[in-house]
C-alpha cells in the first residue's frame, strides 16, 4: 500500500538504526511519516558484547533479539533484506530482494574488518563482525580442542589461539579467552600449559593512546591469568597457521587466527559513490551527508569532528546511541520546518572487560575505575542502553543481571 506520508527509510538495525527508529516513533506522530526499517537480519545484537560470543562466553541467544519485539510494528515497517547499493541522486535503496524509494535516508550500517591490505588476512584470519561470524570463531576453537584430543592432530601449535590487535576488541577477546581457556582444557582433558594465547600489536603498547595506569592493569591482569602479548611487531602476513611478523619475518603460530587489528565503514557507502575518508565518511555537524540534505550517516559509517580537538571522535556505540537523539531531532525539524540542531558529543567514558570479573576503565571527568567495580559499572552501561530500546522488561530479558 502506497501513502501520501514523507517516507523515512532506516539502513542497519545496530545502535545507531534502532535507536534513531525508536525515537522517530516516539517524536513523530503517524501521520507525519512513514517509517521504514532495514536489516539483513530479523535480529538486532548487541555489538559490544560480540567478543564474549566469539569466545564462547556467552550464549548467541542472549546477544540477540527479534527486532519485532521492541520496535512498534504498528508504526515501522520492518524489511528483512540486505542493502546491496545507495542510489544516492536518485533516493533509491537496493536490496537483495527489491528496491525501496525515499525522502529522507539514515544509513546505520556499521563497521567491516579493515585489513589494510595485510597479505592473506582475508582469506585466513577470522574477525569479530556479527553473531554469525563470532559463533565461527567459537566453533573453531572448540573444534581444534576435539581434534587434539581425541589425538585426531597432534599438532599442539594448533591449540594456540593468536589475535592480531590488541586496541579495546583484542583485548577484551583476549580477556574472555583468559576465563574460557581453563573452562575447555578441563572439558578437553589437555593440560592449560599447552594452549597458549598471544596477542600481536603493532605499536609500543597495548591500547595505544589510552590511559597508561589502566593499560598497564590491564596488562598485567591479563598476563597474570597467562595471556600473552608481542607488542612493537606489526604484522606482514597471515597465512593459514601464522602471523608473519616483524622485520626478520617471524612466524607465530595457532589453530586459531583472530584479526581485531581495525574497522571501517560499511563498504556499501564507497561503491555507493559516497566519498570515504579514512576508512568512514566525514559528515556535517549535524549529521548529513555532505550535499545530500536528506541522508543521515551515523554510527561506524561516520567520522564526526569534534570542534574542540578538530579530530573525529572514535565511533562507539556509546557516541551512535546519542546521535540518533540527533538524527531524530532533525528530521523531525526537517519535516516540521524548524531549525536542525548540531551533533554535542557527551563523553561518559570508556569501561572495558577483561573477562570474568576484570574490568577497567574511566568514567564521567576521567574517574578511573578497576576490577570488580569497572566490571559492575559495565553491566550498569550495557543494561542502560536495552532500558533505552526495550524498558525493564528487554532487561530482565537480556540484560547482565548477575555481577560478573
Ligand atoms: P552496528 O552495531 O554494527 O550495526 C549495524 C547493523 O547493520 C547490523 O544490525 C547489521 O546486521 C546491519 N547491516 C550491515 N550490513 C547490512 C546490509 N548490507 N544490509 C542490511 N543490514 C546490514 N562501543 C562502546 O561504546 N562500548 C563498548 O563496550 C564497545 N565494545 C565493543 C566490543 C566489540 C567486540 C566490538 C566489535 C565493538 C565494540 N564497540 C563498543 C564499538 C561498537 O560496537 C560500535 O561502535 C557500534 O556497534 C556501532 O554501531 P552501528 O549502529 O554503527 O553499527
Ligand atoms: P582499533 O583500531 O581501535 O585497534 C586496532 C589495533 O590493531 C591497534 O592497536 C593497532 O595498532 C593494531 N594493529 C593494526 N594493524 C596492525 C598490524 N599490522 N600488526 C599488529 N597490530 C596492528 O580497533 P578495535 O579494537 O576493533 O576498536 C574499534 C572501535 O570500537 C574503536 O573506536 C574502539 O574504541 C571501539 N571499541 C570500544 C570498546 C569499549 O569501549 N569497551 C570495545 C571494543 C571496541
Amino acid at each position: 500500500m502506497t501513502s501520501n506520508k514523507p517516507k523515512i527509510v532506516v539502513l542497519g538495525a545496530g545502535y545507531a538504526g534502532m535507536m534513531t527508529t525508536k525515537r522517530l516513533t516516539q517524536k513523530l506522530e503517524a501521520e507525519e511519516a512513514e517509517i521504514v526499517l532495514v536489516n539483513k537480519h530479523n535480529y538486532h545484537y548487541q555489538t559490544t558484547w560480540l567478543h564474549e560470543l566469539a569466545a564462547g562466553t556467552l550464549d548467541p541467544n542472549k546477544v540477540r533479539m527479534l527486532i519485532s519485539d521492541v520496535i512498534d510494528t504498528s508504526r515501522v515497517d520492518l524489511v528483512h533484506d540486505t542493502v546491496v547499493e545507495i542510489k544516492k541522486d536518485e533516493n533509491r535503496v537496493i536490496l537483495e530482494n527489491g528496491e525501496l524509494e525515499y525522502d529522507y535516508l539514515v544509513v546505520g550500517l556499521g563497521f567491516e574488518k579493515a585489513t589494510f591490505g595485510i597479505k592473506g588476512m582475508e582469506e585466513n584470519a577470522f574477525s569479530i563482525q556479527s553473531v554469525d561470524s563470532s559463533r565461527l570463531i567459537r566453533e573453531h576453537i572448540e573444534y581444534q580442542f576435539a581434534r587434539y584430543s581425541s589425538g585426531e592432530d597432534t599438532n599442539e601449535e594448533n591449540l594456540n589461539i593468536i589475535v592480531g590487535g590488541a586496541g579495546f576488541t583484542g583485548i577484551e577477546f583476549v580477556g574472555e579467552l583468559a576465563e574460557q581457556v581453563p573452562k575447555l582444557c578441563k572439558k578437553y582433558d589437555i593440560d592449560r600449559k599447552k594452549v597458549r594465547i598471544i596477542n600481536v600489536e603493532a605499536a609500543p603498547t597495548i591500547l595505544p593512546g589510552f590511559d597508561e595506569d589502566l593499560v598497564d592493569y590491564a596488562r598485567k591482569s591479563l598476563e597474570f591469568r597467562d595471556v600473552e602479548f608481542r607488542i612493537g611487531t606489526k604484522i606482514n602476513e597471515c597465512k593459514p597457521d601464522a602471523f608473519v611478523v616483524g622485520d626478520d619475518n617471524e612466524e607465530i603460530k595457532g589453530g586459531t587466527i583472530v584479526w581485531t587489528g581495525g574497522v571501517q565503514a560499511n563498504s556499501i557507502l564507497g561503491k555507493s559513490g559516497f566519498e570515504i575518508f579514512k576508512g568512514k565518511m566525514n559528515v556535517n555537524t549535524d549529521l548529513r551527508a555532505p550535499g545530500y540534505e536528506n541522508t543521515f550517516v551515523l554510527g561506524d559509517c561516520a567520522w564526526v569532528m569534534n570542534k574542540e580537538t578538530d579530530r573525529p571522535y572514535p565511533p562507539t556505540a556509546q557516541i551512535a546511541i546519542q546521535e540518533a537523539d540527533t538524527c531524530a531531532n532533525n528530521i523531525a525539524a526537517l519535516l516540521r520546518g524548524g531549525e536542525l540542531e548540531e551533533f554535542v558529543f557527551d563523553n561518559k567514558g570508556t569501561v572495558a572487560s577483561l573477562g570474568g570479573s576484570h574490568a577497567m576503565g574511566t568514567i564521567f571527568e576521567g574517574k578511573k575505575l578497576y576490577g570488580k567495580t569497572a566490571r559492575a559499572m559495565k553491566n550498569v552501561i550495557d543494561n542502560r542502553y536495552l532500558f533505552m530500546l526495550g524498558g525493564p522488561n528487554l532487561v530482565l530479558k537480556k540484560g547482565k543481571l548477575r555481577p560478573f
